[in-house]
């Protein structure tokens, strides 16, 4: 059986790993997902003078000065997208394309998503859009499939699908260079519906429509509700009380993700008090073993 850690931390913007040095303070077993990157709103920001003590940096010298600090006390990321989050009673099992982690606590600092989803998105979710390619690759064997990439990560994804579907196309949702294999067909449109009958049937472009039998929507992060299934959203953020609580026992939250004001700050207030709830439920289950 895989290890059981104590917290396990969803996201490495300032919430995730705020919440990861106060928990390895406190001497326990953790495990942070994210990216080495650490969050791609923080190497965007042009200057920022709102950070109390760090007055004045680019967001990539403050992208900098977290990345020494983690590395100093021994926090290491884990490079992968959680997929899904499932509470289990006393443990939560963590989804990892096919591997599943598993964890006393967690804490959810997976930031917002600043895109809103494309029409038909939610309605067609399960009925041939998804949000991970490689888990669902198999289901689209000999099939056609669209993928829309919103991180280069994507890419790897498509260059998956392709070796097993029949046609895979490409759009890119960013610019940059795209390592794909010589049968992905790159399509330089935007997106603008999802359409079908009881499935996904075809992608409404600005420029034409692709026929197709699956539709893989890759973004940074998937909307909490979809994260983990049962968590209370009120007004579009997972809600929770002063203890960065949600509704979910041994389940917290921090960041953006709880809601405005979406600052460094702020988010990385949260993650301390997530991981000090989170510490407090963990030392809880020990005694009452
Ligand atoms: C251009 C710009 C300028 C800004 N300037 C300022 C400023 O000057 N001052 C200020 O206070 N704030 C500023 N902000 C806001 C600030 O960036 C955010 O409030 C802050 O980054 C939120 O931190 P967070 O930890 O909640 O989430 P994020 O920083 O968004 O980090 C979330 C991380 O979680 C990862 N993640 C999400 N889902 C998953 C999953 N399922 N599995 C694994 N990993 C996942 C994401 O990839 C990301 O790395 C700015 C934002 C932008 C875009």
């Amino acid at each position: 059986m895989s290890e059981r850690y104590d917290i396990a931390i969803i996201g490495t913007g300032p919430a995730g790993l705020e919440a990861a040095i106060n928990a390895k303070i406190r001497n326990k077993n953790i495990v942070i997902f994210g990216n080495k990157d650490l969050s791609p709103k923080l190497a965007k920001a042009a200057k920022v003078n709102n950070y109390l003590g760090l007055y004045n940096l680019t967001g990539t010298e403050l992208k900098n000065k977290f990345a020494d600090h983690i590395e100093d006390m021994g926090v290491e990321i884990v490079n992968e997208k959680i997929n899904n989050v499932y509470a289990m009673g006393d443990y939560f099992s963590l989804m990892v394309n096919e591997k599943v982690y598993e964890a006393k606590a967690i804490i959810l600092a997976t930031g917002i998503e600043y895109t809103k989803p494309l029409i038909g998105e939610e309605e067609f979710l399960g009925k041939g859009v998804g949000y991970c390619a490689t888990c669902d690759a198999p289901l689209y064997k000999g099939k056609t499939v669209v993928i829309v990439g919103y991180n280069k990560e994507s890419v790897e994804e498509a260059n998956y699908v392709s070796e097993l579907s029949g046609k895979t196309y490409y759009i890119p949702m960013y610019k940059g260079e795209y390592n794909l294999n010589e049968n992905v067909e790159i399509i330089n449109n935007k997106p603008l519906k999802i359409v079908g009958d009881d499935v996904v049937t075809k992608m409404i472009l600005d420029q034409g429509e692709i026929a197709t039998d699956g539709i893989f929507m890759l973004r940074d992060s998937v909307s909490p509700s979809q994260l983990v299934p049962g968590i209370e959203i009120e007004n579009g953020h997972i809600k929770v009380d002063r203890d960065m609580k949600t509704n979910i026992d041994g389940c917290y939250a921090a960041g953006d993700c709880t809601g405005t004001p979406y600052q460094y700050m702020k988010s990385a207030g949260e993650g301390l008090v997530a991981a000090l709830s989170a510490v407090s439920y963990v030392d809880k289950l020990h005694e009452n073993k």
